[in-house]
Parts: C-alpha cells; sequence; structure tokens
C-alpha cells in the first residue's frame, strides 16, 4: 500500500502565515505540467510492487488547475501506477474556485474527497490573513461539495490567531461543525521564519497570542468536536464516523509515498527525499533529465524516532510489537523507560500492545515527544 502526493505550487495570492513553497507564476502552468508527466515517467518505480491507496493533490491552490487537466493527472497516475479501485482521491481547494458545476466535474474525473481550506469564518481573519475568499463563501463552498455528491469532504481551520478571543473561536467551531463536512483539520497559527506575519511579529506590530489562551482554544477544539460526534484521531485532526483521511494516515503510520512537483517529499521505509522547492528550478532540471532531488538514508535510529514521533500523535499510539520486532528489546526498553515518568503524572497510558497520549498528555505532546527521541 503506498500514497503520492502532488504539490501543485500555484497561489492566486499569498497568505500572509504561509511558508509552503509556492509562487503566483500562473502563466507557468503548461510547463509544469508537462515536467510533472515527465516527473511521474521516470519515478514511478519508486513505488515499484505497490498498490496506490491514496492520491492527494496538495499545494499551493491545486483547484487553479482546469478540470481538463486535473482529470488529466489523474489518467496519468492510472496509467503509471496499479491504482486501487476504491482509492482515497483527495483534491485541496480553496472556497473561490468552487462553484457547482467544478464539483461535479471533479466527481466524474474521479476525486471523491475535497479538503477545503478555510481557516476561519470571521471576515476580519481572513482579510489579515491576506485569505482570496469571504466567510460567506467558505461556508456555501462546503454546502455545494456537498450536493454535488461529495461525501467525504474536510476543512482546514486556524486558531491561535494574534488577537483571537475564546468566544470568536467557539463562533469559527460552531460555524464549521454545523456544516456536512465529516473531517476536520485545526492547526494552531506556526509564526514561520520568512513570513509577513513572522516579520511583523519580530517587528513588534503583530503580537502573539498568550499561551493560556492558546490552549484554553484547543480545549474548546477538543470539546466542541467531541460534543459534535467528531473523533481526534490524531493531534490536529477529527473524523466523523471513522472518515480519516487514508492520505495522512498513511504519513503517520509509515507507509510509503512518492512525492511529485516542486518541494514535494517522497518516503520509502529506509529512505527520504525531497523536491527542489523552486519551481524554475524543477523546470530546467526535469527538462535537462537531471535529478530534481536530495536524498537521506535514514540510520536504524532515525526510521525508529519517525516511527515514534508520527504514530505517538495518533490514536493508534506506538505499538510496542512493533518496536521489540523491527528494533529490538534494547530499543523497545529505551522507548517504555523514556515514557515512564509521563506515565506517573498521567500524560501517557499503556493499553494492551500501545503506548498512548492522554488527554492531559495532547496538551504537552511537544515534550513528550523529544523525550521520546533516541539518540
Ligand atoms: S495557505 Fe494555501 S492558498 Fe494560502 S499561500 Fe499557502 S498554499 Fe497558497
Amino acid at each position: 500500500m503506498a500514497g503520492i502526493y502532488v504539490h501543485i505550487p500555484f497561489c492566486r495570492k499569498k497568505c500572509f502565515y504561509c511558508d509552503f513553497y509556492k509562487t503566483t507564476a500562473i502563466a507557468d502552468k503548461q510547463p509544469f505540467l508537462q515536467a510533472l508527466k515527465r516527473e511521474t515517467e521516470t519515478q514511478a518505480a519508486y513505488l515499484e510492487g505497490e498498490t496506490v491507496e491514496t492520491i492527494y493533490l496538495g499545494g499551493g491552490t491545486p483547484s487553479v488547475l482546469e478540470i481538463d487537466e486535473l482529470a488529466a493527472l489523474l489518467g496519468l497516475f492510472r496509467n503509471q501506477f496499479p491504482v486501487s479501485p476504491g482509492a482515497e482521491i483527495t483534491l485541496e481547494a480553496n472556497p473561490d474556485d468552487l462553484t457547482p458545476e467544478y464539483l461535479l466535474h471533479l466527481r466524474a474525473a474521479g476525486f471523491n474527497r475535497l479538503s477545503i481550506g478555510i481557516q476561519s469564518f470571521d471576515d476580519a481573519a481572513l482579510k489579515k490573513m491576506n485569505r482570496r475568499h469571504t466567510a460567506r463563501q467558505a461556508f456555501e463552498s462546503v454546502e455545494m461539495a456537498a450536493a454535488a455528491g461529495f461525501s467525504q469532504i474536510s476543512i482546514d481551520l486556524i486558531f491561535g490567531l494574534p488577537g483571537q478571543t475564546t468566544t470568536q473561536w467557539e463562533d469559527n467551531l460552531h460555524q464549521a461543525l454545523q456544516l456536512p463536512a465529516n473531517h476536520l483539520s485545526a492547526y494552531h497559527l506556526t509564526y514561520h521564519e520568512g513570513t509577513p506575519f513572522y516579520n511583523w511579529l519580530k517587528k513588534g506590530t503583530l503580537h502573539e497570542l498568550d499561551e493560556e489562551e492558546s490552549l484554553r482554544q484547543f480545549e474548546i477544539l477538543t470539546d466542541l468536536t467531541a460534543r459534535a460526534g467528531f473523533e481526534q484521531y490524531e493531534i490536529s485532526n477529527f473524523a466523523r464516523a471513522g472518515a480519516y483521511s487514508k492520505h495522512n494516515t498513511g504519513y503517520w503510520t509509515g507507509k510509503k509515498y512518492l512525492g511529485l512537483g516542486p518541494s514535494a517529499h517522497s518516503y520509502n521505509g529506509s529512505s527520504r527525499r525531497w523536491n527542489i522547492a523552486s519551481l524554475k528550478q524543477y523546470l530546467e532540471k526535469i527538462n535537462r533529465d537531471e535529478c530534481c532531488f536530495e536524498q537521506e538514508i535514514l540510520t536504524e535510529k532515525e526510521q525508529l524516532n519517525d516511527y515514534l514521533i508520527t504514530s505517538i500523535r495518533t490514536k493508534w499510539g506506538i505499538s510496542r510489537q512493533f518496536v521489540q520486532t523491527r528494533f529490538g528489546t534494547a530499543m523497545l526498553k529505551t522507548v517504555c523507560d523514556s515514557v515512564k515518568n509521563y506515565e506517573k503524572t498521567g500524560h501517557v497510558k499503556t493499553e494492551n500492545d500501545r503506548i498512548l497520549l492522554t488527554h492531559q498528555g495532547i496538551m504537552i505532546s511537544d515534550e513528550i515527544m523529544v523525550a521520546l527521541m533516541v539518540v
């Protein structure tokens, strides 16, 4: 079982908090699509012997592509890889790109899941973040997607915004939870170096929310989602009735994936690679038949650490059996010892084979992940 991630690097404008690789040079769409085809053909062997269970078009903004361009991409993947008939095929979309017609065509082309980047239902906050859409467009896009027959809809929200009050965050969640979406990803704002938000924070023209308020907002998130029937299956991800993102679950459970497009990452269990984060250089390299990625072979310890810090984030936790079989008894002991104190304080629990974060543990997950790392 494996996944394919495609990074579509185009955005119509740049959000002030975002550190994903993106460009507004949408005029380069055709050369990019040609290069992507070439990259797919030359890298298909990376997933040799694997059935593709998930395809995820992210970015950037994949919904800047026309339907025939998206359909051609899915056709290409079906040609190059054994794609399972029940594969989860997700498109990330911006609310203002979605129209009833576009949505119907997306379904006909084979997309069966949408991840809609809403971020906020508050017009002032959307403006502050330099988002393209309004709160109303965000709301309507989810309703339109459901009306077009999408049953797998995820929405993204950001909390911990500068100046955001508890009540404002609650209002956002109430809006989100009444929509026909069965998946929610909610991330606390991070000030990434190089973004306008980071620069304004450093200049003192923008102020970080205090830690107490951030924690309160996270508590509200877990509380309201639980009451609305959502399960927190990963620290920042919530699903109704088992509607987990299969693609992202693949990342957290160590499945192989091939990343295509500028800045995309790939992983095959023993190595990681990452494509060059520049459309210009990506095009030059692909067109010259040169390698467009850097690669790192993972040591045994790095493989273990990858497993520990991704699996502890999920409701499935760390499998002691897996650690023992794959990394040996001594490593299992090291892992168990590293969380002993957190077990005593009620932040970590062991259930049968699994080491899991408790609700209090989720609140200090970063600290526990650091403690888990084998050095
Ligand atoms: S958040 Fe999404 S739409 Fe905004 S700049 Fe980043 S990739 Fe583009």
